[in-house]
């Protein structure tokens, strides 16, 4: 008898891995070093090499590691930053906390990460080349672009190989927001070689807020580069602006990350390939159990992409009617994200318009997120699926006896 199911499950993993975790707790107190230390030097070791990468900073939040990101890769004040319009709104508030305006250029319609032939469109014919470096200059805002920020939305990476490829003519900065992306991999068809999610811009972002796939018991972040200079001015960033104790070489910030996250981050990163191949298979067999409805789109997976799956999000046309028939049945679902965020009322002062990005804009109103974490029971999967089912042949049925009596009127 299935009672409810909800759209996330913490609360079973963290009653699975108890013992473990109240360890961590026990041997902080012991030292008593609770910012910083080896238990942050020893996370960071382990998901850079996760990454692929040479580095990795601890810090206290996927926001700040993309404000420090931008900061560290090199965007200056004044300057504009261009990304996707359809992530969570962390991507542009670290832009503007880094002294820059976004810039939003629309996505693709199958799989909702940015697209890169309207970059080009938007690089080539929104923009003009400054007359001594060559470099873009926005029309909208008269503002030097400097950077592109590419969010791997859902957990499955953008398209990198055409993006880097128009940052390296434009001389853009490629910042990767990685914050749902732990793990995620990207086939480069230029190189011929499979990449993680991370390691293909100058520098990228993570989240290990507790609903991730790789998540703390509370806030805490990370930044991978494999540019030495760019994890040095992290560092700084992350404290401060020291280089020593009391030595400041820039103003920076309090962004440190706590030992007892690090400690916690370190025991789950042992579970995380774990963690993504169940969503893998999860995500397989939502698609064989919903192949086949007619106005229901399921994700889609380009061969180039090996996604983590961090959600799983489908469309329909009567989004409301849906998740109320599946909220009616106690299925819980989300909506990531319903507002893109150039019409959000935060960003009214940019100018933009209802229009300005029309994918973006249709596809925030059809997307609705399923049930999605490792522990998703098959036979609840199944009860899902048929519940979904169950709402597309009611609604069907409305339909025909709607057109009859359409007809019969006619
Ligand atoms: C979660 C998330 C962030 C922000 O991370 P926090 O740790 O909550 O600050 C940024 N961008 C995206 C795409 C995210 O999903």
């Amino acid at each position: 008898m299935i009672t409810e199911i909800p759209f996330l499950d913490l609360v079973t993993p963290h009653v699975e891995l108890e013992a473990e975790l109240v360890t961590v707790f026990r041997s902080a107190l012991k030292t008593a070093s609770f910012v910083g230390g080896p238990m942050v030097e020893g996370f960071e070791s382990d998901f850079a090499k996760l990454c692929g990468t040479r580095y990795c900073v601890g810090v206290n939040s996927g926001t700040d590691a993309l404000r420090f990101a931008l900061m560290a890769a090199g965007v200056r004040p004044g300057e504009s930053v261009i990304t996707a319009p359809n992530t969570f709104i962390a991507t542009t508030e670290a832009i503007g906390q880094a002294g820059a305006l976004p810039e939003f250029v629309d996505i693709y319609e199958r799989t909702c990460n940015l697209n890169s032939g309207k970059l080009r469109q938007y690089l080539e014919e929104q923009c003009d080349p400054h007359p001594i470096t060559r470099r873009p200059v926005s029309r909208r805002t008269g503002r030097l672009v400097t950077a592109v920020v590419p969010v791997h939305l859902y957990g499955q990476t953008a398209d990198m190989d055409p993006i880097l490829k128009l940052a390296r003519t434009y001389k853009l900065i490629v910042v990767e927001d990685a914050c749902q992306a732990h793990g995620a991999e990207y086939f480069s068809r230029k190189e011929q070689v499979w990449k993680k999610a991370g390691s293909m811009g100058k520098a990228a972002a993570f989240s290990f807020y507790p609903g991730k796939n790789l998540g703390a018991c509370g806030e805490a972040g990370a930044v991978t580069t494999n540019d030495e200079s760019v994890a040095k001015k992290l560092r700084q960033l992350r404290d401060h602006g020291q280089v020593e104790k009391y030595y400041h070489e820039i103003e920076g910030y309090n962004g440190r990350l706590d030992a007892i996250q690090a400690g916690i981050l370190s025991l789950k990163l042992r579970h995380l390939s774990d963690w993504n191949r169940l969503r893998r298979v999860i995500a397989g067999t939502y698609g064989e159990l919903l192949t086949g409805i007619d106005g229901l789109i399921l994700p889609f997976e380009p061969s180039w992409a090996r996604a983590n799956c961090h959600l799983y999000v489908i469309r329909v046309r009567d989004r409301q009617e849906f998740r109320n028939w599946l909220a009616a049945v106690n299925i819980g679902t989300g909506i990531h994200y319903p507002v893109p965020l150039h019409l959000q009322n935060a960003y009214s002062t940019l100018g933009y318009r209802k229009g300005d990005f029309p994918v973006a804009e249709r596809v925030a109103t059809e997307i609705v997120s399923l049930p999605m974490f490792p522990q998703l029971h098959r036979t609840k999967q199944n009860y899902i699926a048929k519940r979904v089912w169950e709402y597309f042949r009611a609604s069907e049925s409305r339909l025909s006896s709607e057109e009859a009596r359409i007809e019969s009127t006619a």
